[in-house]
């Protein structure tokens, strides 16, 4: 019996002791805590006070880096593809073609001065597929790729998801495609006439213009040429040396004695005639005197060595 009544006793206090706790925080609920973001260092030391808050009327502010609805600012894409190729998901689909030069002030600059080269004709990002990465946003040169704080943007439509930056309309677009067209046939076309337009500005050149001149006073085709041309056989003229190279050569002729007159016919008969046979002996090379003497000892001891030996016999 004593224990039947324990046991209501027990029961009874648990409900009382968890009825105070909710009494003392419905207590409290009068107060409500800081809407406080992330990056705030009292964001963890309020641990009492109401927590819910009347979302979406009210929303806890968003830290300041945090990655969320991308946004481009059109104004400053200078279409380069980089984001589309960062992106892990493929979820940047960028359409873009070259201005034409009367269309650059047009297309204007960018917020940096970096002057636009191409139009943007589509810049769509699928944020249906975007997994918020922010991967696309570090190789924006122009750094008009971001991530905004905005967070709460549901749709019923999947489609409206994908989000368009591009800056043409589609008239616009085939009319500057058109356009474009166009002006590279133009240039196609003004390539390919250079060539000829060369070769006949070649004609007009004043060198043709004296070769034609010779050819009509001669009433001959080759006597222009002929005349201008050096005879194949007709020695070379000397060529103009440096005045130091000119200043050295002078000195070695000078050493030389001026004998380098070999040039001359006569002074090569001379030299050969003076020069000996090509069978003739040649001439004892010329010993420096401990050479002579060294000889001298070894040929008389030879001799002394050799007197010996027939006394012997
Ligand atoms: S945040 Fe990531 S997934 Fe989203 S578009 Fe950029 S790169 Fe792609
Ligand atoms: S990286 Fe930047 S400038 Fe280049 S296409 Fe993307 S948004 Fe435009």
């Amino acid at each position: 019996m004593s224990s039947y009544f324990g046991t209501i006793k027990r029961g009874a206090e648990t409900v009382l002791g968890g009825l105070k706790i909710t009494i003392e925080h419905f207590a409290r609920a009068t107060k409500r805590r800081d809407r406080l973001s992330a990056q705030d260092d009292n964001y963890f030391k309020q641990p009492l006070g109401l927590v819910t808050i009347q979302y979406p009327s009210e929303a806890i502010p968003t830290p300041p880096f945090s990655r969320y609805r991308l946004h481009n600012d059109s104004a400053d894409c200078i279409a380069c593809d980089q984001c589309a190729r960062a992106c892990p998901v493929q979820c940047i689909t960028i359409k873009s073609f070259k201005a034409t030069p009367d269309d650059l002030e047009e297309l204007g600059t960018t917020s940096d001065g970096s002057k636009k080269k191409l139009w943007l004709e589509q810049f769509d990002i699928d944020m249906a597929k975007c997994m918020y990465c922010g991967y696309c946003t570090y190789p924006c040169p122009t750094e008009c790729l971001t991530m905004t704080p905005v967070h709460d943007f549901s749709e019923f439509d999947r489609s409206n998801f994908i989000y368009h930056f591009g800056v043409l309309t589609k008239a616009k677009a085939a009319e500057k495609r058109a356009k474009l067209a166009k002006y590279e046939e133009e240039e196609k076309a003004k390539k390919a006439a250079a060539p000829k337009a060369a070769g006949a500005s070649a004609a007009r050149t004043p060198l043709a213009a004296r070769a034609a001149a010779a050819k009509a006073e001669s009433g001959t085709e080759s006597a222009a040429p002929a005349a201008e041309t050096p005879a194949a056989d007709a020695p070379k003229p000397a060529p103009k040396l440096s005045p130091m190279m000119a200043a050295k050569l002078a000195a070695k002729k000078a050493e030389a004695g001026e004998t380098a007159a070999p040039a001359a016919p006569e002074a090569k008969a001379a030299e050969s005639a003076t020069s000996p046979a090509p069978d003739a002996p040649k001439p004892a090379p010329k010993l420096s005197p401990m050479m002579q003497k060294k000889l001298a000892e070894a040929e008389a001891k030879r001799k002394a060595s050799e007197g010996g030996e027939s006394n012997a016999q």
